[in-house]
């Protein structure tokens, strides 16, 4: 780390820096300027934290060298992490982008879930989403039909060979929910539910991690952290649009710098979901283009067969028959990008 003492730090302030880091091992190069002492120390900060350091009278500012996700960031694995499913599907690296389609929350109508998930399947896509256990702004609004929706998801795995990824909200009902799903979302609301966090980890469950709606890319990653220091690799993050000031048009906004941002960063896959980020029908294939050309390994689109009716969300839920038609279009797209190092082809270029 760097430490800069402040311009009025006595003799007597940076000489318990330098006894401080010294106590700890750490190498230490003192520089005296004209105005600022700055401290060059390195060593092994989980023996002495920057924060700890920064709390010394006398010190200004403290910058760290190596990112404080460790275990996410390239530092430590520079090849990208691919999360494997039983039937060969794999997410991350140079394979193609994976596509997850289905309702916002699964209702009682199970032929209209299978009519979703059969056009999702034909079209080629690899998952099947499907709330059961939803988190919602307001206790009014529909919960969730909890183990009967994840039943009914089941039995459209059975019939199509989707794959399956639904929202776990609490630890308790994650071995439940574990025996039923292919990948287990934390949404964006409990990115920072460290106890969840820490649940996940310590299963081997493949999960969707989801970045918070305030969440900066740096806390993003270090949430994924936790589920890695726990033991789990199997992380997959999505982006789904961040609050900023404009909710005329758009529900959140799509940061989509964040893909290629997080790819230099960190080995873990990065998904993107247009339909939390956009809140807007007409904004889902747009947006979904703009994220395969900028190197997402999926998408995750609300489809509902009737999103009149849907119990939520059905504003940005494409129906069954715009679906189809949009899909083709993005198979198209999806077949044209070949990523070689996380490089993008010169096909498309
Ligand atoms: C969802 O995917 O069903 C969901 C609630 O998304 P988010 O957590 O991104 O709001
Ligand atoms: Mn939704």
């Amino acid at each position: 780390m760097i430490i800069v003492m402040e311009r009025n730090a006595t003799k007597d302030d940076i000489q318990k820096v330098v006894q401080l880091l010294k106590e700890h091992d750490f190498k230490v190069l003192e520089h005296t300027g004209e105005i600022y002492t700055v401290i060059n120390a390195l060593g092994d900060k989980t023996a002495l934290s920057a924060e700890r350091v920064g709390s010394l009278a006398g010190v200004k500012e403290v910058k760290t060298i190596r990112e404080p996700f460790r275990l996410a960031s390239r530092d430590r694995k520079n090849e990208d992490t691919v999360v494997s499913f039983n039937n060969g599907v794999k997410i991350g690296g140079d394979n193609k982008p994976v596509f997850m389609v289905g309702p916002c929350s699964v209702d009682e109508n199970f032929d209209g879930l299978l009519e979703v998930a059969y056009a999702a399947k034909d079209a080629g896509c690899e998952f099947l989403r499907g709330g059961a256990f939803k988190p919602r702004t307001s206790p009014y609004d529909f919960q969730g039909l909890e183990e009967d929706a994840l039943k009914m998801m089941a039995k459209a795995r059975e019939k199509t060979g989707l794959l399956l990824v639904t929202e776990v909200m609490d630890a308790q009902d994650l071995p439940m929910i574990s025996d039923y799903v292919d990948l287990v979302q934390i949404g964006a609301r409990n990115m920072q539910n460290f106890k969840l966090l820490k649940a996940i980890g310590k299963s081997n469950k493949p999960v969707l991690l989801k970045r918070g709606p305030s969440a900066t890319i740096k806390e993003f990653l270090l949430a994924a952290e936790h589920i890695l220091y726990n033991g789990n690799e199997n992380v997959i993050l999505c982006e789904r649009g961040i609050r900023t000031f404009d909710d005329s048009y758009t529900r959140n906004t799509l940061d989509l710098s964040a893909i290629p941002i997080i790819k230099k960063l960190s080995h873990l896959p990065i998904i993107v979901d247009p339909s939390h980020a956009t809140g807007q029908r007409y904004l889902i294939e747009p947006m979904s283009k703009a994220a395969l050309i900028s190197g997402a390994n999926g998408l995750m689109i609300e489809v509902h067969y009737n999103p009149e009716i849907a119990l939520s969300d059905g504003k940005q839920s494409l129906s069954t028959a715009m679906f189809k038609d949009m899909i083709s279009r993005l198979m198209k797209l999806r077949n044209l990008i070949k990523y070689d190092n996380n490089t993008l082809s010169t096909d498309v270029e």
